[in-house]
Parts: C-alpha cells; structure tokens; sequence
C-alpha cells in the first residue's frame, strides 16, 4: 500500500554520548542490519579532506577559460565536516503507519566537546549511549542530559542506552568495572528516560531500542 512508500511522518533522532560508546556502529546495524568492525572516524576526517581537495578542480579549457566543477559528493562530506552532522533515514512500521526516523550522527565533535547545545534543537527524540565497559562515559550521562534539555529548550524522549553488552560479561574485572544493568536502569528512572542495554555486534536490543523511542 502506499503508506509502505510514504512516511506519515518524519522524526528526528539523535545518537548522542561520548566518542566511541559505538553510535556510528549502532546506525550501521539499523540500516545495513551487520556489525561494522573498526569504524574509524578519523577514515571519515581523511575522506573529507580528500574530498575537499578534489571537490574543486580547475578545469583549463582549450580557449582559455577556467571552470569550477564540484562534485556532488565531495560537497556533501565538505558540508558534513562543517556543519559536523550525518544522517541516516530508516522507515519503520508504527501501529500500521509508515514512519521516517532520521537518525543523527556526530562527526567525531563529541570527542572534543564541540558539540554546541542548538545540535539538539529540533530533536524528537535521543538515544543516549554510554559503553557498558568504561564507567566514564557512563558518568557523563547527565551532562549529556544537560545538554539535551538545554540545547532542545523542553523535554525530549530520551531512550539511554547501555551500549556493547557483549562486553561486559567478557571483559570487565572481577572489582567489577563495568556499569552493572541495575545502576543503568536506577539512572535512567532518575532522569526519565526508557533503559535499554544494547549491543550493535551482536544485533542485541538495537532495533528494539529504536521502536522504543519511536513509540
Ligand atoms: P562512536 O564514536 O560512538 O561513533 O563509536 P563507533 O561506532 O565508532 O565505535 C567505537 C568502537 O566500538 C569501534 O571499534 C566499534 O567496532 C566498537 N563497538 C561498537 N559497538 C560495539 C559492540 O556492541 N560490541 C563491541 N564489542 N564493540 C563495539
Ligand atoms: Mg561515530
């Protein structure tokens, strides 16, 4: 039918969380349904740059005349950079009604905290990722939720996600250095936002966060 084709409506998603907590995996799951090892996002920077330098050619024709080609790609991945924004659209299926979720990526600016609150403007809703197996971006969750509310103006929907659960089980010390599900849980009641533990290598809970978000 032709809501499978056309999105009733379109919602703005924003992974959100420290750098590498697996964002950029996490959208590689949704929207290709694999894991991605080893993205880099330094091999995005590289690319960028790269692109840069090819998106404008000087082209010398035979009377003389200069023109400027820009290559269509090169000058998205230049705005990209820029603007430090990705993303992806996946269609999903909500009470019987086709539903667009954009679904925002950072560039790798979380990694230096250039993240600017307006990124969160118009956002509907936020996955919200910490990696189970590094306590520390665990511990920025509420500044991340700070910036959120901030950058949005208003309470947005937020689905924390305890991200590479995988993880846990194989490599955090017996003194336990791993964030344990109920204190993921015991945080995300305290700011109102929907729990889930995650895992885009093993498929685990990564559609299901996304449905939870959207519902
Ligand atoms: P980002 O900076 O938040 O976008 O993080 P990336 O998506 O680039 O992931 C950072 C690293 O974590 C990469 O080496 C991924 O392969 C790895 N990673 C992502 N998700 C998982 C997961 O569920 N389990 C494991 N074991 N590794 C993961
Ligand atoms: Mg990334």
């Amino acid at each position: 039918t032709d809501s499978t084709f056309y999105p009733h409506r379109t919602f703005k998603v924003i992974l959100a969380g420290d750098a590498a907590v697996g964002k950029t995996t996490f959208i590689e799951r949704i929207c290709h349904g694999h894991f991605t090892p080893n993205l880099s996002s330094t091999i995005g920077k590289e690319f960028t740059l790269a692109s840069l330098f090819f998106c404008i050619q000087l082209k010398v024709l035979h009377d003389g005349l200069y023109i400027l080609v820009w290559d269509y790609v090169g000058l998205l991945h230049f705005l990209q950079f820029f603007l430090g924004v990705d993303f992806r659209v996946k269609t999903i299926e909500l009470d019987g009604k086709c539903v667009a979720l954009q679904l925002w990526d950072t560039a790798g600016q979380e990694r230096f905290r250039s993240l600017t609150k307006s990124y969160f403007r118009r956002a509907d809703g936020v996955i919200l990722m910490y990696d189970v197996s590094n306590e520390r971006t665990f511990a920025n969750i509420r500044n991340w939720i700070h910036n959120v509310e901030e950058g949005a103006g208003r309470k947005v929907p937020i689905v924390l996600s305890g991200n590479k659960v995988d993880l846990r089980e194989e490599s955090c010390s017996p003194q336990g250095l791993c964030v344990s599900h109920s204190d993921g849980e015991k945080l995300a009641m305290q700011c109102g936002a929907i729990f889930v533990e995650t895992s885009p290598k093993t498929g685990h809970n990564v559609f299901e966060a996304l449905m939870m978000l959207a519902k």
